[in-house]
């Protein structure tokens, strides 16, 4: 018989370790690392595949889509937050599971995450829901035109990657507000990109990591 009390210590502990690794991966934000030891992961993958949940791997999530690997989720709102405490209001392309916009909702004033393929957009609903998250929307849409009833953005995150930056993003983020995202570089090569908007026209570019993430597809399905 399963015996679910010690299945959730297992989990538990697993995810606290998890997140005490995050240092050793540059994380520094205990704010972030407090975020990423409270979420479970577990609970958004399947559950063949819930005894991996706190490895740093990327996982699938069904449609071909993959959930990001933890490390790569902190180290993309490491980035954003800088030296703030919060993220502000942000943006996230690809709810996918939406494991990351329950993270980010524990780090930002508002987040609205938007996803493309329906059926993710409702099984992330439905994951969500238990959490009763209030400052939390997710949008069924095509994030390359970004979110304009919501904008301006303090933060855009970008969970697929594209050939460049949707220009929509680059309008609908707030002077001061930052972006990141990955780029397709090449065939087998990708980039993460940091960009904040110092004032109406100028923009700053920062490339980090290497990474590897799905495609940032147009059009919804
Ligand atoms: N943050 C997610 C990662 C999901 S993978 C998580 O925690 O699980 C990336 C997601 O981006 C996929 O679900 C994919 O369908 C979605 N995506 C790709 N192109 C998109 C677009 N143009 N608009 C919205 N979502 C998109």
């Amino acid at each position: 018989m399963v015996n679910i009390g010690t299945t959730e210590k297992t989990f538990d502990s697993a995810r606290r370790s998890m997140a005490q690794r995050l240092a050793l991966a540059g994380i520094k934000h205990p704010e972030i690392i407090q975020a990423m030891a409270t979420v479970p992961r577990h609970v958004f993958i399947e559950d063949a595949l819930s005894s991996q949940a706190y490895e740093d791997s990327s996982l699938p999530i069904g449609r071909e889509q993959t959930i990001s690997k933890p490390s790569v989720v902190a180290k993309m709102i490491q980035a954003l937050m800088q030296d703030k405490k919060k993220l502000g209001r942000v943006l996230e392309i690809g709810t996918g599971c939406g494991y990351q916009a329950a993270v980010l909702s524990l780090l930002s004033e508002e987040v609205y995450s938007v996803e493309r393929i329906r059926s993710l957009h409702d099984s992330a609903r439905a994951k969500l829901r238990p959490f009763r998250i209030s400052n939390l929307r997710l949008i069924y849409s095509d994030g390359i035109r970004g979110l304009t009833q919501a904008a301006p953005f303090d933060s855009i995150i970008v969970a697929a990657a594209g050939l460049g930056i949707p220009d929509p993003l680059l309008d609908q983020l707030a002077i001061g507000g930052r972006l990141i995202a990955p780029v397709v570089k090449s065939e087998t090569e990708q980039q993460l990109l940091l960009i904040e908007r110092l004032s109406s026209q100028r923009y700053q570019r920062t490339t980090l990591d290497e990474v590897f993430f799905v495609p940032l597809q147009s059009g919804m399905i």
